[in-house]
């Protein structure tokens, strides 16, 4: 079937725009669009009509007229013969024709504000307008390479890279912009921003992340004064606190390789972490000057090293990464009688390349499901400070609870500090004093 017999045997069952037409011709010919394709098409099919009379003739004039074709209609007219009104397209209901603009129109005042290099669009339609097009291309043959969904992303993609001078980016986009064509709205979604970095921390009060307040869980009540907040402060906000200011983004969010308690100091090299800015409005800032304005903001509480630019992959391997590798702490252990020096050898002796077996800890069993876990002890140094205090210097593999390795939390971990010389034995102070760079980059 030549183009003709099949573009005017589609047109007699479905009025349509000149892109939709264009584009179940879209294999046809490159180098042109497909408004102008299909405008081509009808208009050669019109001009071969233009001197016919007959009846067939003028009844085709009159779908190539339902069609919106204006040659069409003048021909008709000047036949004497009123053109039929223009119908809807089938496929799109003409909203490749009438919203495209009004969409570009919305989102550049939109993503105006934001610093981006590349982009993506996505274009959300009712699923009807795709059934038609599947069910014509089946009907008909076609053998298009191009969809309405295709058609519309690359129009306003096209559009905005071109006003903006910015790239279409399929893999990882700084911007989303979803557009609905039928109701002229858009949503962006904005890639976070990841920066690389490792904490210390000198407070004992200090939890890692937000603790919201569990009575009015952030609301505000009496119970937290109407901060909403069980803590005022966490590493969190102090570290986010001056990177917000820089790339203006919503919030920050700090993924740690593993956390400590709140009363234990991260001491020594730092704790790895990887801080995320959602929804940035700045991208392009200067890592270094964010190293020292937040160890500025964060003096005697928090600070932070070795910042660089991250990804979300390195924040997944950072996450699992963080229950294997070693872990050095140092413990104030306070013994309920008096130790003697043949006891704290044993301990030593002891706990060498030592695997334990931890029950989840009952003051951590609310959030965390009950299993029994095994870990590796694999050094424990002690100096005596008096008769009933040593300091233990513990190196064990990383997620191991330290505080229960000393108590033995009524027999949950077995063995332990307690256990080995028969003395209940509590762990008054702990420091993380090294954490292994495992698989992370340092
Ligand atoms: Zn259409
Ligand atoms: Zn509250």
């Amino acid at each position: 079937m030549t183009i003709y017999d099949k573009a005017l045997k589609i047109l007699k069952s479905y009025p349509m725009c000149d892109f939709c037409l264009g584009r179940q011709f879209s294999n046809v010919s490159t180098g042109t669009t497909n408004k102008h394709r299909g405008s081509v098409i009808k208009d050669f099919i019109a001009l071969s009509l233009s001197e016919d009379t007959i009846e067939k003739s003028l009844s085709e004039l009159q779908i190539l007229s339902t069609s919106n074709n204006n040659l069409a209609k003048n021909t008709l007219k000047r036949k004497g013969i009123l053109p039929e009104n223009s119908r809807k397209c089938y496929i799109c209901q003409d909203t490749l024709t009438k919203q495209t603009e009004s969409i570009i129109q919305a989102i550049l005042p939109e993503v105006e504000n934001y610093e981006f290099e590349t982009f993506l669009i996505g274009t959300s339609l009712p699923k009807e307008f795709l059934e038609r097009e599947k069910n014509l291309k089946e009907e008909y043959n076609v053998t298009q390479t191009e969809y309405l969904k295709q058609e519309f992303n690359r129009l306003i993609g096209g559009k905005v890279g071109d006003l903006l001078s910015k790239e279409t980016d399929f893999k990882s986009p700084d911007i989303v912009i979803e557009t609905s064509p039928l109701t002229s709205t858009i949503d962006l979604k904005i890639k976070s921003l990841y920066i690389y970095g490792r904490y210390r921390k000198y407070l004992r009060t200090l939890p890692q992340t937000r603790w919201p307040c569990w009575k009015c869980k952030g609301r505000g009540c009496d119970e937290c004064n109407h901060t909403g907040k069980k803590h005022q402060e966490s590493v969190e906000e102090l570290v986010e606190y001056e990177a917000l200011k820089l790339t203006n983004g919503y919030k920050g969010v700090l993924h740690g390789a593993g956390r400590e308690d709140i009363d234990a100091l991260m001491l020594g090299t730092g704790r790895p972490f990887v801080l995320e800015i959602v929804n940035p409005k700045v991208r392009t800032i200067d890592l270094l000057e964010l190293e020292e304005s937040t160890n500025e903001y964060g003096k005697g509480k928090i600070d932070v090293s070795k910042y660089r630019w991250s990804s979300k992959d390195e924040l997944r391997d950072l996450k699992s990464a963080a229950e294997t590798t070693k872990k050095k702490y140092r413990a104030l252990v306070v013994f309920e009688q008096s130790v003697s020096e043949k006891q704290i050898n044993e301990i030593e002796k002891f706990f060498q390349n030592r695997p334990i077996d931890q029950r989840t800890p009952q003051r951590v069993s609310h959030r965390r499901s009950d299993l029994v876990r095994k870990k590796m002890v694999f050094s424990v140094q002690c100096t005596r400070i008096d008769e009933t205090h040593i300091e233990a210097i513990i190196t064990c593999d990383g997620g191991c609870y330290v505080k229960e390795l000393i108590s033995g939390d009524n027999d949950r971990t077995k063995p332990s500090i307690s256990e080995v010389i028969g003395i209940e034995a509590t762990c008054k102070e702990l420091d993380v004093l090294e954490i292994q760079d495992g698989s992370i980059k340092a």
